[in-house]
C-alpha cells in the first residue's frame, strides 16, 4: 500500500506511522526523521536544512524533495510506505506524483488526521523535542495553515479523514478500519 499521512504538527502522525508501518508491513517514510538523522550524522544534507528546521520553517523543496526520491527508490519502499511529512505544499505533492508516474505506481490513500489546534499544541510541548518551543510551534503550525492545509483540497476523494484524539489504539483502529473501505 502506497499512503501519505496529512494532518497538523502534533497531530501524533509520526507515532500513528510507526505502528502502522509495522501492521502494513510498508516502511514508515518521516522527512523529518531523515532531516534529522542527517543532522545527527553531520552530513552536507543536514548542514543545509538545520537552519530551517531550528525556525520552524520549510527546507527548500529541491533538497527535500531529492532526499524523498532517493529514499522511495530503495528496495524496502518499491512494494508500499507510508510517506510521513512529505508532501508538506501543493508544490511538493505535484512532485510526488512526477515521481510515482515515473515509478509506474499511485497513491493508494492520503490519511488525514484532525485534531483540534489546542490538542495539538499541547502534544508538541509535551515531547520535549529541540523545534518544540512556542515560537517555533507558532510558526509550524502557520506553515502548515498556509502551505500544506491545501492539500486536503488538491487530494478531494483520495482523502481518508481520521479523527487524532483520544488514545493512540483508538485512533489505529479507526485508521486500520478506515483503510479497509
Ligand atoms: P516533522 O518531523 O515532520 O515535524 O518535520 C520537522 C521539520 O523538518 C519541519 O518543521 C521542517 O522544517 C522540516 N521538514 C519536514 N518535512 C518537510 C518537507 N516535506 N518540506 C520541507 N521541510 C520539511
Amino acid at each position: 500500500m502506497r499512503l501519505v499521512l496529512l494532518g497538523p504538527p502534533g497531530a501524533g502522525k509520526g507515532t500513528q506511522a510507526v505502528i502502522l508501518s509495522e501492521k502494513l508491513g510498508i516502511p514508515h517514510i518521516s522527512t523529518g526523521d531523515l532531516f534529522r538523522a542527517n543532522i545527527g550524522e553531520g552530513t552536507d544534507l543536514g548542514k543545509e536544512a538545520q537552519e530551517y528546521i531550528d525556525a520552524g520553517k520549510l527546507v527548500p523543496t529541491e533538497l527535500t524533495a531529492r532526499m524523498v526520491k532517493a529514499r522511495l527508490q530503495e528496495d524496502d519502499a518499491k512494494d508500499g510506505f507510508l510517506l510521513d511529512g512529505f508532501p508538506r505544499t501543493v508544490e511538493q505533492a505535484d512532485i510526488l506524483n512526477g515521481f510515482l508516474e515515473e515509478f509506474g505506481t499511485k497513491l493508494d490513500g492520503v490519511i488525514n488526521y484532525q485534531v483540534s489546534e489546542d490538542v495539538v499544541v499541547e502534544r508538541m510541548l509535551g515531547r520535549g523535542r529541540a523545534d518544540d518551543n512556542e515560537d517555533t510551534i507558532r510558526t509550524r503550525l502557520e506553515v502548515y495553515r498556509s502551505e500544506t492545509a491545501p492539500l486536503i483540497d488538491y487530494y478531494g476523494d483520495q482523502i481518508i479523514n481520521i479523527t487524532a484524539e483520544g488514545t493512540v489504539e483508538d485512533i489505529n483502529a479507526r485508521t486500520l478500519e478506515a483503510l479497509q473501505h
